[in-house]
């Protein structure tokens, strides 16, 4: 199959924890009962005039910002008519041609390779109401209707499904750190539209391309795209020719399921919205926005790198998962050993954590004291694992008292280590003849001896270099 490239373009849409309404002050209580937070204006009802929610504006200058977007000082409002049952007005305001946020970027960076997603635009607009689907029966909840979205567009920049899953867990967890939206694609907080087509290799014009709608979680995403990538592919191999069509991702099927043809696409006819004014920004402004986004993943990598004195790859891996990152620094703020905490995370903890993103149920401080003890000696690192493995299971458990009652404690001491390095090479005739005529791993079965008498407490290091003073 690999005599086609793939080419994506992404579009979210996000929508914002603002209070109000976009242009109206009905609020955005996700736990009322349906159509109770409704008015005149997001109804669409005649002669009711919208005005536009301040903070909204504020926050999507925050995306744009932290998505490295210049922010337009004076942009557009339009009307995006359309003919919906969860649309009252038949029209959803919108930015048409003068987006708020343009020509932004985001940069993937976790699989080592360096790959730059251009953001084309970010605007503001309205939600639309819900429907609900019972039996014979369709709902309609019109709570959503007039919430804060902002559309993300992409560039056509990425060629895999994993980029396209990279992405979005970027820019969620940028989106996420600004605090503008929680981003729970289980509550359609954050969904996606994907743009997809194929090319022969070496070709340098895009195919035709299809869009594939309203996707709400990461894995479909992928999915979606590898299938409609080979479904492509499977149309210009049979000889056909791809059509420009709107596609539905069937989650039970797993199939993309044709919408709409481009002879019946529709027409939004967009034109400048009457009742609302451009909205005008000054660069102070923008600046005073600015000081207010707190410190992004890619400066946090930077941090990691500049201040723990991690690895590029490290301070990437755990700066590329918010909530990985989060529990790395309070771990890290309980010690001084926070390169112990990052190697303890990445190696065991990632190990042990399941899903989507980073869940650890020990507390961090604890995890921090556990990686302490480590670094210090006063455990080794065997035992330190097992006890991480242990805390996983029962978090009530406080390191240092399983410890002491346990007695886990690393022996240091040397005389003690001396009287059990000397019954391990007692015990070992044979691994140390081994050992002196030049078969060197024998070292190891010795010192695996001594460790296994003092029940895995002896400190690996000096015990393996007093076997080696003695026997060589
Ligand atoms: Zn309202
Ligand atoms: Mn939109």
């Amino acid at each position: 199959m690999n005599k086609y490239i793939m080419t994506v373009g992404l579009e979210v849409h996000i929508e914002l924890n603002t209070k109000s309404k976009i242009f109206c002050s009905c609020p955005t209580d996700r736990d009322a009962l349906p159509n109770t937070q409704i008015c005149p204006v997001c109804m669409g009802l005649p002669g009711a005039l919208p005005t536009l929610n301040r903070r909204a504006v504020e926050y999507a200058i925050k995306a744009g910002i932290a998505t490295n977007c210049n922010i337009s000082l004076r942009s557009g409002i339009d009307r995006k008519n359309y003919f919906y049952p969860d649309l009252p007005k038949a029209y959803q305001i919108s930015q048409f041609d003068r987006p708020l946020c343009y020509g932004g970027y985001i940069d993937l960076t976790s699989r080592g390779e360096d790959t730059r997603v251009g953001i084309t635009r970010i605007h503001v607009e309205e939600d639309a109401g819900k429907l609900i689907h019972e039996g014979e029966k369709t709902l309609i909840d019109f709570n959503r209707c007039g919430r804060p979205l902002i559309e993300i567009v992409t560039e056509p920049h990425i060629h895999s499904p994993s980029e396209a899953r990279e992405f979005l867990k970027k820019l969620r967890n940028i989106i996420v750190c600004t605090g503008i939206s929680e981003c729970r694609m289980n509550e359609g907080e954050l969904r996606c539209d994907v743009n997809l087509s194929v090319s022969p290799v070496g070709s340098d014009t895009l195919g035709e391309r299809t869009e594939i709608k309203n996707i709400n979680s990461f894995a479909f995403v992928a999915k979606a795209i590898e299938q409609e990538y080979a479904r492509q592919c499977a149309i210009l191999e049979g000889g056909g020719r791809i059509r420009r069509e709107t596609l539905r991702y069937n989650t039970e099927s797993g199939k993309c399921e044709i919408m709409r043809s481009k002879e019946s696409a529709v027409d939004y006819r967009y034109f400048p919205e009457p009742d609302l004014a451009d909205i005008l920004i000054t660069d102070s402004d923008v600046e005073a926005i600015r000081t207010e986004i707190p410190e992004l993943p890619d400066q946090r990598r930077e941090r990691y790198v500049k201040e723990i004195g991690l690895a590029d790859a490290d301070a990437a891996i755990l700066s590329s998962d918010l909530a990985l990152s989060d529990y790395f620094d309070r771990a890290a703020s309980v010690t001084e050993h926070k390169r112990t905490v990052a190697n303890m995370l990445i190696s065991e903890g990632l190990r042990l954590s399941e899903g989507e993103d980073f869940f650890c149920p020990i507390a961090p401080e604890k995890f921090g004291r556990l990686c302490e003890l480590f670094a210090s000696e006063m455990i080794n690192s065997s035992t330190a694992k097992k006890l991480l493995v242990r805390m996983w299971s029962e978090p009530a458990l406080e390191p240092d008292e399983v410890a002491e009652s346990e007695s886990l404690w690393q022996i240091n001491d040397r005389s003690e280590l001396e009287k059990i390095a000397v019954a391990a090479i007692e015990q070992s005739r044979k691994a140390v003849e081994d050992y002196r005529g030049g078969k060197s791993f024998a070292l190891k079965s010795i010192v695996g001896k001594a460790m296994a008498a003092s029940g895995g407490r002896a400190n690996p290091r000096i015990v393996e270099q007093l076997i080696l003073e003695k026997i060589k």
